[in-house]
């Protein structure tokens, strides 16, 4: 018997993904544009709801389609207003999204894995060990989750301005995905952002940075967190394959090819570990001839870390110091934290297949007995 082939979900495609389907099934390409604005401008995933497609495409459609966002298990509600939620993937795995309002803006910080291959020290996320890349269908869902929410209209009530690709992952791991994700949120046809306003978050994929700057022109975050090598390699271990000098030549190369693009650097003060004077020193001079921004975030903890947070006082001077030689410094402030949505705090529930949180809590353990590094 002959099988039928497998459903598409739409939300798999961006525009020029979806207009290509809809050559695939002899139909006008246009049919793109009607069919993004039902899915993200009017939340409808069915196709019945879509009014101005006639009886014989619907049949097409339901023939050969679907539209299916993610599942969401459970929403939260900080005190300050922050929201997370828990997205139910497929055989038990659970990724979380975050929104965060502020006066002029709302920022979504968006997972683009489950759980994370590359255990830097000081991430909760790490921990959980890794399971495996999301779909485009569930990165943008995770807007479109959020959006639905909030109540968000991108006419009059915007009340989600900003994306960042700074939940659980690794977005560079998954760049055949998380591309096209990046494309609908800066689609006019579905939640039209403003290239600067979408911002992927990188722990230093340098041959992904240079490929990103062929496609996209969206803002890029560097997890930086130490001005040597020597240092750097203790929290990011990807800095053995790509040390400080390489990742410094790629974020050039990035404002080269996208000039307009904003490039932040972000830098978790850590008691003890990195947050001394002589440390800010060595990042002013990596920072200075490079136009960016730097992001100062204390120390989120979390059950089981070795690290702890700056003080208000070290935090104070270390940015003074960066500040004082020019370079532009915010400190982020902590939110939501008492519903663990803070940065490096969203675990989700991975399934893990990597072995690596069970390495991790015994490296952990052996270190908090005092053996080993
Ligand atoms: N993998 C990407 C994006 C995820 S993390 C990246 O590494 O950039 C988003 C930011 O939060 C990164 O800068 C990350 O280093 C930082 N972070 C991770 N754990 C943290 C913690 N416990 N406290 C504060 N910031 C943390």
């Amino acid at each position: 018997m002959e099988q039928a082939a497998p459903l598409i979900n739409l939300m798999n495609l961006d525009r020029h993904g979806l207009e290509d389907y809809f050559e695939s099934i002899g139909e006008k390409r246009y049919r793109a544009h009607q069919l993004l604005k039902w899915i993200y401008h009017h939340g409808v995933t069915d196709f019945l709801g879509m009014t101005d497609v006639g009886k014989k495409l619907r049949a097409k459609l339901e023939a050969t389609a679907v539209i299916r966002p993610p599942k969401v298990l459970f929403q939260k509600v900080s005190s300050d207003g922050t929201t997370k939620w828990l997205i139910e993937l497929d055989g038990g795995n659970a990724v979380e999204t975050v929104y965060i309002p502020e006066p002029t803006r709302g920022t979504l910080c968006v997972s683009s894995q489950v759980g994370c291959s590359l255990n830097c020290t000081f991430c909760s996320t790490a921990t959980q060990g890794f399971n495996r890349n999301l779909s485009t269908a569930e990165i943008i869902g995770q807007v479109w989750v959020a959006a639905r929410a909030l109540g968000h209209d991108a006419k009059d009530n915007r009340r989600l301005t900003n994306v960042v690709m700074m939940g659980m992952g690794e977005p560079l791991l998954n760049f055949d995905n998380v591309v096209p994700a990046m494309n609908l949120m800066r689609d006019d046809f579905a939640f039209g952002l403003a290239n600067k306003r979408v911002t992927l978050s990188t722990a230093g994929l340098v041959p992904g940075i240079d490929k990103l700057s062929e496609v996209c022109d969206v803002s890029l975050a560097v997890s930086l967190h130490a001005p040597t090598d020597e240092l750097r390699e203790q929290l990011v271990p990807l800095n053995k394959k790509y040390p400080i000098a390489e990742l410094m030549a790629a974020c050039q190369r990035y404002l080269e090819t996208r000039p307009r693009a904003n490039v932040t650097f972000e830098y978790t003060l850590m008691k003890g570990i990195n947050d001394r004077p002589e440390h800010a020193r060595g990042l002013v001079k990596l920072l200075r001839r490079l136009p960016s921004k730097l992001n100062l975030i204390p120390f989120n903890p979390f059950p089981g870390t070795r690290y702890e947070r700056s003080d208000e006082e070290t935090i104070r001077q270390f940015q003074t110091i960066v500040m004082e030689a020019g370079l532009i410094a915010t400190v982020r402030r902590t939110r939501g934290d008492d519903i663990d949505a803070a940065c490096g705090q969203l675990v989700g529930t991975v399934l893990d297949r990597t072995r690596r949180s069970s390495q991790h809590r015994a490296a952990v353990a052996l270190a908090d007995a005092g053996v080993g590094a």
